[in-house]
């Protein structure tokens, strides 16, 4: 029988159930020790040591698994099915959508595979696929996307090495990238992303590594540009994560009251301090920098290859700096795709974000508070009431078959994620791998 089919038989009756764990990480605060979660329907009505409620609820179905978490968040994918690293990174955006829509409803599959419940998708196909998801045509986490990446001319999210009018063309038939220059073209360009659905408006605060011509640490939006995107969301209740790798834009950013700075490679004491007192949250992306060294040499042309060596070290001391000043942490990969048999550029790895925090400076409970409670933070008054084991909360939840407060990396392998529930419904066990549907 698949999940869907599940689904369907429980629905008609109230989904009342009971799970025991030897111990229960509850995204924030301190672990339980031999605690019982029971949910009804999709949200979870009670949490607590088990001792203290088993015998109110022996009627009920149980389960037992050894750690108990929130389903994990990855705050910064694009679910665009690219297949390989390249100098320009958009270029492989313009394949038909239908393409780029049949990749990904594996790489949907693989990350809830991998205990990823709850994704924000910072441009790509996800609105479309949360459709799919939702309404039950394919298996995956719940999608908060921002459409399109909207970039000024030139800038990170255009793609330098295509004609402009086949840019153009490309955007009027679907891929998710967006141009505006000026107040008057910014301002439009986010009601646009409105009317498409979009939960989160993602800018280019500065330019890129993989694009081709602009520079890293400049500053792309203006400070005024920023400021009008930041206000014409804000009247939606959507916040703005902005891409951002050199401090210029990292600062005007800020000022102009993004929430979330992606990347963040140049933040340094005086950054990371503003990013505190704006209660900013860095979503630094570690795991894509990581797939770049590991597989850039030689694919990536030579101006690609510097920018993508000097940025990585910028980025490894910015994030350090990041943690010790208190920033807040979400976690985020940038995968843009999965290459089919490889184990380094794939959908499913995606809990490597982790480790990565935790090499940095972060508390491997902190680490997962990044991967779970910090999640729907991202999205700001567009939250969901996910990312932790708290009564009132959705029922999205993973089991794992061994503590990964001692050893994170077992966040990143999905055999030793042993149970799925996204919404009270059970999508994996060991009885019924997601794999197998
Ligand atoms: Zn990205």
């Amino acid at each position: 029988m698949t999940a869907l089919q599940l689904q369907s038989q429980t629905t008609s009756k109230p989904n009342e159930f009971c799970i025991t764990a030897d111990l229960l990480i509850p995204g924030r605060g301190k672990p339980i020790h031999n605690a019982c979660i029971i949910v009804k329907d999709t949200k979870i009505t009670h949490v607590g040591p088990a001792d203290d409620v088993l015998a109110h609820y022996s009627e009920l179905p149980k389960t037992h698994v050894k750690v108990l978490m929130p389903g994990m968040w990855d705050c910064h994918v694009h679910l665009v099915g690219i297949h390989k690293i390249a100098s320009d990174a958009f270029v492989q955006a313009h394949q038909s959508p239908v393409l780029s829509g049949a990749r990904t409803a594996r790489d949907c599959m693989l990350l809830l595979n991998a205990g990823f419940t709850s994704v924000r998708e910072m441009a790509g196909y996800g609105i479309q696929l949360a459709e799919a998801i939702d309404e039950g045509s394919l298996v995956g986490p719940s999608i908060y996307s921002s459409n399109c990446i909207i970039s000024p001319t030139g800038g990170h999210a255009d793609i330098h090495t295509l004609h402009r009018p086949w840019f153009d063309d490309a955007c009027a038939h679907g891929m998710p990238m967006a141009l505006a220059d000026g107040v008057p073209e910014c301002l439009k360009v986010v009601r646009s992303q409105l009317r498409a659905g979009a939960k989160v408006i993602k800018i280019c605060g500065s330019g890129g590594v993989g694009s081709e011509l602009d520079n890293p640490i400049d500053q792309q939006f203006s400070d005024e540009e920023m400021k009008v995107m930041v206000e014409e969301a804000a009247r939606a209740r959507r916040v703005i994560g902005a891409h951002c790798h050199g401090k210029p834009g990292i600062m005007a950013a800020l000022h102009a009251g993004v929430k979330t700075i992606e990347h963040g490679s140049y933040i340094d004491e005086e950054a990371a301090d503003l990013m505190v007192e704006k209660g900013a949250i860095l979503v630094a992306t570690r795991t894509i920098i990581e797939i770049g060294l590991k597989l850039g040499k030689g694919i990536l042309n030579p101006r690609g290859w510097e920018k993508m060596q000097t940025t990585a070290k910028a980025h490894w001391e910015a994030l350090q700096i990041a943690i010790k000043k208190g920033v807040t942490l979400a976690t985020g990969c940038d995968i843009p795709g999965s290459i089919p048999g490889s184990s380094i550029f794939t959908y499913g790895v995606n809990g490597q974000e982790l480790h990565w925090l935790e090499k940095a400076g972060l508390s491997p409970l902190k680490a997962i508070e990044a991967a779970t409670a910090n999640g729907p933070l991202t999205l700001g008054p567009q939250a969901p009431k996910t990312g932790q084991l708290k009564e009132g909360f959705d029922a999205d939840f993973i089991a794992v078959d061994e503590n990964p407060l001692e050893d994170l990396k077992i966040l990143a392998d999905a055999e030793h994620v042993t149970h799925v529930w996204k919404l009270g419904t059970l999508y994996k066990s060991p009885r019924r791998p997601i794999s197998s549907l």
